[in-house]
This record gives structure tokens, sequence and C-alpha cells, in this order.
């Protein structure tokens, strides 16, 4: 069985569960963490762009203000976690400087990944931290987050974000090496399972009997996790982060289950929008922007010709090619009545158009779908 080859994948998210960064004195365990940060100072050497979707807040923050976690309410639990986020970044900024690399703190709640126009935001945000070279460090915002809006688990705030950033793989660092046909600690029997090409009910029902030691999630949260993700086109692992170095050992080929994507992310993203059922206006090009559009690039104003219906940003629109035939859909990037004062537009111009300084596309290459011409 070849092992897991980082050669492969481009855009990483990496999945740090509180159990292995918080050591017995309920800290950050340091050491571990300047492991990490070696293993992600070598991924960006070689090229990588790295994410990261970290847990500890609560678990730091119980520390430092002396609660109880199993007693707690959720207030304290969320003022826990207004004091632990900040030591954690702290500690992840302090690990990664080390290495001249730069740290963002990125606070999450769901609207931000599952409402469109806050997705707009949040995905350009970590567009431009990482064409930086910046590592995202991303937490819930667990301080203003209630229980009916929660993720609930990183596991699946990781898998959003790979969604979101079209990343090519999730690593989900765990205190297991993978999935097994049966739970490990139970059953002398069970087998590991090196590789799933299709997330069954069979692997769903074999993960919701086996418990990770720590942590909120155990195996049954991975494996959706592994869903969302391998869905949107991004391969999901999940490896034992109780070693130094982690990511060094996978490289070496370490233990771990690997979720094979269906497609890639960019098929993934323009098949949702093909097969949207929600257009909400259109927008009609001239020839030159018709041509761009079809060779790959994202859509200016100054190739709008004309803008029907009415929508907001986030809303997926048609776009019309001279003769008024449908070509392709997208994500607007601005609203109808936006889009209507900067068409035709010259990217400069667009400020003193609308009053204040907009976005450069209106629509991105990314959230666009071109219909093949025979269509
Ligand atoms: N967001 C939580 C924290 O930072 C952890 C959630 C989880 O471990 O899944 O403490």
């Amino acid at each position: 069985m070849p092992h897991f080859s980082f050669e492969n994948y481009h855009r990483l998210v990496i999945k740090v569960g509180s159990s292995l960064l918080i050591g017995d004195d309920g800290h950050v365990h340091r050491r571990w963490l300047e492991g990490l940060a070696s293993d992600v100072a070598m991924l960006h050497g070689q090229g990588h762009e790295v994410l990261i979707v970290s847990s500890g807040a609560i678990a730091i923050g119980s520390t430092i203000l002396g609660i109880n976690k199993r007693r707690a309410r959720l207030e304290d639990l969320q003022a826990a976690a207004a004091a632990g986020q900040v030591q954690l970044v702290h500690a992840y900024q302090e690990v990664l400087g080390e290495h001249d690399i730069i740290a963002a703190q990125v606070l999450l709640t769901p609207g931000d990944t599952e409402n469109r126009r806050r997705f707009l935001n949040a995905r350009s945000t970590l567009s431009r931290l990482l064409e930086r070279s910046v590592v995202p460090v991303i937490n819930e915002n667990d301080t203003v987050a209630t229980e009916e809006i929660r993720y609930g688990d990183n596991d699946r705030l990781a898998a959003r974000v790979a969604q979101l950033v079209m990343a090519d793989v999730l690593i989900l660092l765990s205190d297991v090496d993978g999935l097994y046909s049966a739970d490990p600690s139970k059953s002398k029997d069970a087998v590991h399972i090196a590789e799933v090409q299709q997330i069954s009910d069979a692997i769903l029902a074999v993960a919701g009997e086996t418990r990770s030691a720590t942590g909120s999630g155990g195996m049954a949260t991975k494996v959706q996790a592994a869903r969302i993700a391998t869905h949107a086109g991004c391969s999901t692992i999940v490896t034992s982060g109780a070693i130094e170095r982690p990511l060094s050992a996978l490289a070496a080929g370490s233990r771990c289950t690997i979720f094979r994507a269906q497609g890639t992310p960019a098929s993934a993203r323009k098949q949702w929008l093909a097969g949207a059922l929600e257009v909400c206006g259109e927008l009609r090009l001239d020839a030159g922007a018709t041509r761009a559009l079809r060779a790959g690039s994202s859509l200016l104003p100054v190739g709008v010709v004309a803008v029907g219906g009415d929508f907001r940003r986030g809303d997926i629109v048609s776009v019309l090619d001279a003769n008024g035939t449908e070509f392709g859909r997208g994500l607007a990037e601005y609203s109808s009545e936006e889009a209507a004062l900067i068409a035709g537009c010259q990217s400069e111009q667009i400020e003193e158009r609308l009053g204040y300084r907009g976005r450069a596309v209106m629509l991105h290459h990314d959230e666009l779908v071109v219909f093949s011409n025979d269509n």
C-alpha cells in the first residue's frame, strides 16, 4: 500500500485536537507545538499552503480561570474560551514566528460558511492571507456561539473550512491512527482500514462504535467531516498526532486512513453551481468578456453590458453572451444595484461610482461555471 504523499496536494487544512495540544498541566504542550511548527515550516518550504484549525481554547481557559469543565455552565465555558483563545493563538504565533511565519487568528461561526454572502467574505480574507504566506489559525468563535449556532466540534469546522478554501487535503490529527473495522480498544480482531473510496453506511456504522479517548469528537465525527470534505473534492486523512512532528511522520509513512476525494474541489464547486435551482438575476457580457470567461478568467465590471433581476451579493446569477444566450453561472460579488452602477466601468472607476472601495471582480473564476460550447 503506497503511503500518503504531500506531493499530490497543494492547499492543506490541518486540524489539531485539544488532546494533542494540551499537556497534563492544562496548558499548551509547548514542545509538541514546536514540532508541529517545524513541520508547517517544512511544508511551506516545499510550496504548500497551510491552514490550521485548532481546538484548545476552552481547555486552556478553564485552567487559567480555574473552571471545572465538567460542572461548568455554558457561559463559564464561553468565558474560558475567551481567556484561552488568546493564549492559544499566542502560542501558535510564537512557535511559527521562530520560522519567520506569520500566524493570523480567524474565528468562525456556522453562518460564515453556510451563508453565501458571508462565505464570500471569509473565502476572500483567507485567500489573501494564503497569498501572503500567512498561516491562518482558525477556531470556532466559542465566546459568542450558543448551542443552536455551533459547529459543535472542530472536525466539522475543519471540513467546512476545507470546503470554503477549496483545499486538496484535510488532515485530522487525532489520538488514533485511523479507522478500524471495530473499536481497537475493545476488540483484538479490529483491522486497520488504510483507504476508503466511498463513505458507505457500513463505514459510518463502524465509526459510530469507536470512541476516541479524549476530545469531543470520536471517530464518528471524523468520518462525518470526511464525508463533507470528500464531497467537496478534498481528500481526508485521519492519523495519530500523538507523536512529535506528526506531519513529518505522515510523510515518512506513518499509519493513517485516507478517505479519497470525489472529484476535485473545482469540479465539486462547479457541479453545485451548475445544478443550483435558484438563479436570481443575469449579467449580459460583451464579446471580450465572454471569451475571457470561457478561457477561465474572472469577470471584471468593464465587460458587463447589462444587469437584469434583483440579486444580492452571494446570490447565483446567469451569464449571457452578446446574443443573450446563457453560457454560465456564478456567485455575484455585487448586488444588482451595485452591479448596475459599475457595469462597463474600468476597475479604477469603481470607488468613484460606488462611493466606497469595492471588489475588483464581478464574478470570481472559482465561483463560476462555464457551460461547454455544445450545451
Ligand atoms: N472550539 C473548542 C475549543 O477550542 C473545541 C471544539 C472541539 O474540540 O471539537 O476549545
